[in-house]
């Protein structure tokens, strides 16, 4: 399933985050010595274990709800952080960011399922923390793109058109505020239940976890 799913998504221009979470060490090197080497957790004292114990070439991407007090532990390594939703957190990282003399990667991550229970900023409110000088004050992080999860249903229709919704915020996005930055280019949205509708629909990244771990 590995294979398949990088070789359909290299010929997208698209990567594989392979989402880990849950799933033992073991299991990633396995995964490792495939040839995947982007991994995404949703925890930071989970992904700061396992990239202790694991080889340094992986890239770490932070996919979960991230509460500013954890920042600092995660800031060390961190290869990209998906789910940057208010400018507060955004400033912690960036402070953490030049204590490890580092820039650390990020994207807004948007709410665009119809669920209550999804994270995640609206486009109004982006706009809002593009248009405060304070975010132009922050040089240790980068604004890469943007994140989005679509509503868990089998209607094909709606989560299409959520994920036609998240392209339309990167657009507006990147003709507002970033048309000259060549980082603003990611699109993570897709799972292991929609990953081919995103896909289709212009992803960049998917963050998939059962579909190729198994069962959790
Ligand atoms: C768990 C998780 C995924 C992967 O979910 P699967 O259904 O296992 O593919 C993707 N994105 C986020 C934010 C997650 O928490």
């Amino acid at each position: 399933m590995l294979s398949q799913i990088r070789s359909e998504l290299s010929s997208k221009n698209a990567r594989l985050v392979a989402v880990s979470k849950t799933y033992p060490a073991s299991r990633i090197l396995e995964m490792y010595n495939q040839g995947q080497r982007i991994f995404g957790e949703n925890r930071p004292q989970e992904m700061l274990e396992k990239h202790t114990a694991l080889p340094a070439e992986i890239q770490w991407h932070f996919i979960g709800h991230l509460q500013t007090n954890k920042v600092k532990s995660i800031a060390p390594f961190v290869s990209l952080i998906h789910s940057v939703d208010s400018l507060h957190l955004l400033q912690e990282i960036d402070k953490q960011a030049q204590k490890n003399n580092r820039v650390i990667d990020c994207l807004f991550q948007f709410h665009i399922a119809k669920e209550e229970t999804k994270f995640g900023l609206s486009e109004q409110e982006a706009f809002e923390i593009l248009q405060n000088p304070a975010f132009y004050a922050l040089k240790n992080i980068r604004i890469c793109g943007v994140m989005g999860m679509a509503t868990y249903t089998d209607d094909i229709n709606q989560i299409r058109d959520e994920f036609r919704q998240l392209k339309a915020i990167f657009d507006h996005l990147k003709a507002n505020f970033f048309s000259k930055s060549v980082f603003f280019s990611e699109i993570s949205m897709g799972m292991s239940g929609d990953w081919r509708i995103a896909v289709e629909e212009g992803s960049t990244l998917l963050r998939i976890g059962s579909l190729i771990f198994g069962d959790r």
